[in-house]
């Protein structure tokens, strides 16, 4: 949706546009890459963006295992949600890098942690390319529609927000990145009928039974703290997590963070509020 509202903004501006989503694994939390090309010429090329001359990254743990500049253009910029000031990034190699902290804007205006429309505000202030103008018209007819105008007006907040606090600077370089190894075998080379099965890779285990060996507590950005005096020990937090991240204890439960997602269903089913869901920061880095 951002990508279109994207593309909608450079349309307001005067220019043409296109957007489109490409999805890889189909669940919540998993990476998906959305491209938008726009320019001032008719634009007739309409596959994936290989050499971008901007990059935008709307969760940071992603720098972190991709090589976000694989393919930016010489003089190309990579714009974090992040709460690091530019020259705290640590990339591939040298670029121009804007971030600014989308997520706690996102959080403040929309009340959740999707932080999109932020970005968006933010590449608008990054590349100087698009108006804020552009920006909150692209909201308002991709997030409008499809949503609801008060939605939309909320995203809206969270662009301006975000255009006011984005950082520009230069990123540093020395992230070395492991080369990528074919480690699953094909649909193809897969016997009829059968899952993946169990076998160790250098991603580590995968297959039937490896969820275990796969923290996925990473994916976090609030996480449920657990008041124990006020535990009942109903149970209904470990019925209902859907990453299996709760256990049942003596007397109260017991999370583990090593896999929880942050979902906030624990909080949300537990009637007498013994869990409650808190923004987990790494770091913090002011203006
Ligand atoms: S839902 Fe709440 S009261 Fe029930 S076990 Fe979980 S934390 Fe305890
Ligand atoms: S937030 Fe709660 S329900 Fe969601 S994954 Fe973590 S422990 Fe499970």
């Amino acid at each position: 949706m951002a990508a279109q509202a994207l593309a909608v903004a450079a349309s307001h501006d005067g220019y043409s546009a296109i957007a489109f989503p490409f999805f890889g694994a189909e669940r919540r939390g998993a990476p998906v890459l959305a491209f938008t090309r726009f320019g001032e010429e008719r634009l007739r090329v309409r596959t994936q963006v290989y050499e971008p001359h901007f990059v935008v990254v709307l969760d940071e743990s992603l720098v972190e295992t991709v090589d976000v500049l694989a393919g930016l253009r010489p003089g190309g910029m990579v714009i974090v949600n992040t709460t690091r000031a530019p020259d705290r990034l640590v990339l591939s190699k040298k670029a121009k890098s804007a971030t600014v902290d989308a997520t706690t804007i996102a959080l403040k205006h929309t009340k959740q942690a999707a932080v999109n429309t932020a970005m968006l505000g933010a590449f608008a202030k990054a590349t100087g390319l698009i108006t804020l103008e552009g920006v909150e018209a692209g909201i308002m007819e991709v997030f409008g529609r499809r949503l609801s105008k008060e939605i939309a007006d909320r995203n809206v907040a969270a662009a301006r927000a975000a255009y006011e606090a984005t950082r520009l600077g230069e990123g540093d370089s020395g992230r070395v990145y492991a080369k990528a190894t074919k480690w699953l075998p094909t649909a193809q080379e897969l016997p009829p009928g059968l899952a993946t099965p169990p076998m160790e890779t250098p991603f580590g285990r995968v297959g039937v039974g490896s969820s275990p060996s796969n923290l996925t507590g990473g994916w976090r950005v609030n996480k449920p703290v657990l008041d124990g005096a006020e535990c009942t020990n109903c149970l209904l937090c470990w019925f209902y997590c859907p990453d299996g991240s709760i256990t049942r204890g003596e007397k109260i439960v017991e999370i583990h963070y090593e896999y929880c997602k942050g979902c906030g269903i624990c909080a949300a089913v537990c009637a007498p509020k013994a869990i409650h869901m808190e923004r987990e920061i790494e770091e913090e880095v002011k203006a």
